[in-house]
């Protein structure tokens, strides 16, 4: 059976999801969890877009040891120079180089003619090469692409020394099967392809970027890009759990075999859906909420006689399980140890340390202590290490006759701290003036939800927040058993990504 390489682009491509910024320390930990569910090679960014992009980039490279690491770098040397700058710790270092190549990007965009844009492809991989033995090329928008010329294109890039090819739907607008065709033609004008590795990359314009990714599997390609959820520009990319689970469930038809320990995807795709703010829709195949509820009665009645009646999958192969309620206020450090462990976190002893605390913060407030609460509490801890400014404390006074009221202590990375009072029309409103005055950014908020993470009266409480400033959108997210604080908590962290955005966290680190 022929195997399918996983290239994931959750932390590139899904990361240009309007609105989505994600720290360092948030990379890093997507990165991991990837890793354990066993993608081969994944995308950590564009070290080229920002110092701090390279820096993500860098710290993927050193962490994750058994993926193959990869920055995008336009088809210019500069941006050559910083992945390579970028991945010089990574084990199994690759540089993807791009560039358009269809009618439309080649007059209205680069201004090239044909034989330029194959010129400056082949340079650029050349370049790469120097660096590294694996340069993946794209041909950027190849689903417009003349098909003779696109087979030139991929015939030079091949032997300047390319050893994967990617042919994109940039723009999501090609049907199944001319999509296998591109691949199918490839295959039958440029023999050498049988050296290489033949890859896909697939938009969801217009909700076909999955049967598209299949479609050229089926027609020989070895690699499939794509995202966790789905996540990306516009409608987003290639949802890669969809692929691997209809892979795996349809083994038989589509004869091919994917590396993935799926008992990790339920996991990932939370890991993604929290720490980018991106909420899974409940109706979502593989990881929405009710991708595995049964409503009628037939269906039940059928379900509880024998599964496989109205279920293709079983919600366990992919990782969800029954909450089991297992640590409280009695759990020692051992058994919350053993229980990072076994959710699949390795943290540094101080990292330990510092999530213990919280988890006995948590006992005080919650009776029991589920998976899902301690998962939410690992996520949030590890969101404050970078943080520029933080919520110390919050005090507000409401009532249904009365103006809220709230006063907010805020501390900043250097230690400073301000503090300040507000009324507001709502309680959420009089803390985000409290907030506004303490901080001093001027922010617009354009978005705000509350979801329950867990069960009960005493579920802990997320709050998204969405800001605006300028051209700039960021997001927070805030976790608590109370929604004040995490409303407060949600509204620093997107300001603080605001900041992070305008590079003056990174570039000037407070002593
Ligand atoms: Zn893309």
């Amino acid at each position: 059976m022929r195997t399918i390489e996983i290239f994931d682009t959750t932390l590139r491509d899904g990361e240009q999801s309007p609105g989505v910024n994600l720290s360092m320390n948030e990379k890093v930990e997507i990165a991991l969890q990837l890793e354990r569910l066993g993608v081969s090679r994944m995308e950590a960014g564009f070290a080229a877009a920002s110092p701090g992009d390279l820096r993500s980039v860098a710290e993927v490279a050193k962490r994750v040891k058994n993926a193959t690491v990869v920055s995008l770098a336009r088809s210019v040397s500069g941006d050559i120079d910083k992945a390579y700058e970028a991945l010089r710790d990574a084990q199994n270092p690759c540089i993807h180089v791009f560039l358009a190549t269809s009618p439309i990007h080649r007059e209205h965009k680069l201004n090239m003619s044909k034989e330029q844009v194959i010129e400056r492809a082949v340079a650029a991989i050349k370049h790469a090469k120097k660096y590294v033995s694996n340069v993946q090329f794209s041909a950027e928008d190849a689903g417009r692409t003349e098909l003779p010329y696109l087979a030139e294109v991929v015939r030079a890039a091949i032997a300047a020394g390319a050893n994967v090819i990617n042919l994109p739907d940039t723009v999501g607008y090609l049907t199944p099967q001319e999509y296998g065709n591109i691949f199918r033609e490839m295959i039958i004008r440029v023999p050498e392809t049988a050296s290489i590795k033949l890859s896909c990359h697939c938009h969801d314009d217009l909700g076909m970027a999955v049967a598209n990714s299949l479609a050229a599997i089926e027609a020989g390609v070895t690699q499939v890009e794509g995202t966790i959820n789905g996540i990306g520009e516009r409608a987003g990319n290639t949802s890669l759990e969809e692929v691997v689970m209809a892979l795996e469930t349809r083994k038989s038809f589509y004869q091919v075999e994917t590396k993935w320990q799926l008992k990790e995807i339920a996991r990932t795709s939370q890991l993604v859906s929290r720490l980018t703010g991106m909420i899974v829709p409940g109706n979502k195949a593989i990881v929405g909420a009710n991708a595995y509820a049964h409503e009628s009665g037939i269906h039940q009645d059928g379900v509880l006689k024998n599964s496989e009646t109205y279920e293709i999958i079983r919600p366990e192969t992919v990782g969800y399980k029954s909450n089991l309620l297992v640590l409280g206020k009695h759990s020692g450090r051992h058994a919350f140890k053993d229980k990072l462990a076994e959710l699949g976190y390795h943290l540094e002893t101080e990292q330990i340390d510092t999530a213990f605390q919280a988890f006995k913060v948590l006992c005080d407030k919650k009776k029991e202590v589920s998976d899902d609460d301690i998962l939410a509490l690992i996520d949030a801890k590890m969101a404050d290490s970078e943080e520029m400014y933080q919520l110390d404390s919050i005090q507000l006074s409401y009532g249904n006759q009365s103006t809220p009221t709230a006063s907010v202590r805020i501390i900043r990375a250097d230690g400073e701290t301000y503090e300040e009072a507000a009324c507001g029309n709502g309680s959420v409103d009089s803390i985000y003036k409290a907030i506004d005055r303490a901080i001093g950014e001027d922010v617009t908020l354009i978005d705000y939800k509350i979801i329950s993470v867990t069960h009960g009266k005493d579920a802990l409480g997320e709050v998204y927040v969405r800001l605006q400033q300028g051209d700039e959108i960021s997001q927070g997210r805030g976790l608590s058993t109370d929604v004040m604080e995490a409303s407060a908590i949600a509204y620093v962290r997107a300001i603080n990504k605001l900041i992070r955005a305008r590079g003056e966290v990174l570039d000037a680190q407070p002593v």
